[in-house]
């Protein structure tokens, strides 16, 4: 199960290792903090929609048939928007929800689903996406109490999941794009469509890898696939391409030189040994 704020983060940096476990055989959920409503989208693309939040809806729904989903759950909170912007104020932000209560929705679908690994954003939230951060610390908390039958009884019988990691980048690759950026005309201090965000702060933090998964290049043509389900965050011109898609851009021009891996800090259980896992479902 990959717990992810919003609909395309199944697609952008997971949609690869998702298409792989899933053509594997295993049942591959995505469980969605939000329904994406604060991101801004073409108008022309609203066609049809009552909402950002239903053509969002829609566009996840294709995305995971191309990548070969078993479903996706919505968690129920609204897009907190990137940070110090009007939709942080929303009530229903998921910002605002108290970390136990968030983790107290995702013990239920723990529980229901009984996925064996769990897969969550770091807690840096990638490039600083406060639904990313909140996702993550709910996550972690969920993770430390689905097991307890004494809490969220209302959820069902207790159920652990066996292990917890959370997606990463290169830290290496992280620093050489940040700084080839302004050759391509693009300042990472201020990225994005509406310069709000301050690429660098990937620099800030260097997570340990534990996992190093391999992936076949037809795994990376089904994640492209998935991408172009998601036109509202990825269509138009180039300079419009939504933040992730242009970082897995860069990446995936890495990975023509060096060999396609993804890479992931293992958070539970606690890694003792720096042995380096292969498959996320190694030693269960
Ligand atoms: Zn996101």
């Amino acid at each position: 199960m990959f717990v992810g704020a919003h609909p395309d983060d199944e697609t952008f940096g997971m949609g690869a290792i998702l298409a792989k476990y899933a053509d594997a055989g295993v049942k591959v959920y995505f469980l969605c903090s939000t329904r994406g409503e604060a991101g801004t989208v073409d108008p022309a693309l609203l066609e049809g929609y009552k909402s950002i939040g239903d053509l969002r809806g829609d566009e996840l729904t294709r995305a995971a048939k191309v990548l070969g989903l078993s479903g996706f759950f919505h968690l129920g909170y609204r897009d907190s928007g990137m940070s110090g912007s009007e939709d942080n104020k929303h009530p229903a932000a998921m910002i605002n929800a108290p970390v136990e209560e968030v983790a107290g929705r995702i013990v239920k679908y723990f529980r229901q689903i009984k996925p064996d690994v769990v897969i969550t954003h770091d807690s840096a939230g990638g490039y600083g996406h406060p639904d990313h951060i909140a996702t993550h610390n709910a996550t972690l908390r969920a993770i430390q109490l689905s097991g307890n039958s004494t809490l969220y009884p209302e959820s069902g019988p207790a159920f652990q999941p066996m292990k917890l990691y959370c997606g990463i980048r290169s830290h290496r690759v992280m620093k050489v794009m940040i700084r080839l950026m302004p050759l391509f005309g693009q300042d990472p201090h201020h990225f994005g469509r509406n310069k709000d965000i301050d690429l660098t702060r990937m620099l800030k933090h260097e997570f340990p890898i534990h996992a190093s998964v391999r992936l076949q290049k037809k795994y990376l043509i089904i994640r492209d696939e998935a991408v172009a389900c998601h036109t509202s965050q990825v269509g138009g011109r180039p300079r419009a391409r939504g933040i992730m898609g242009f970082i897995d851009g860069f990446f995936k021009l890495i990975n023509t030189f060096f060999g396609n891996h993804e890479y992931f800090m293992r958070l539970y259980p606690q890694v003792k040994s720096r042995h380096l896992e292969s498959d996320l479902f190694q030693d269960i």
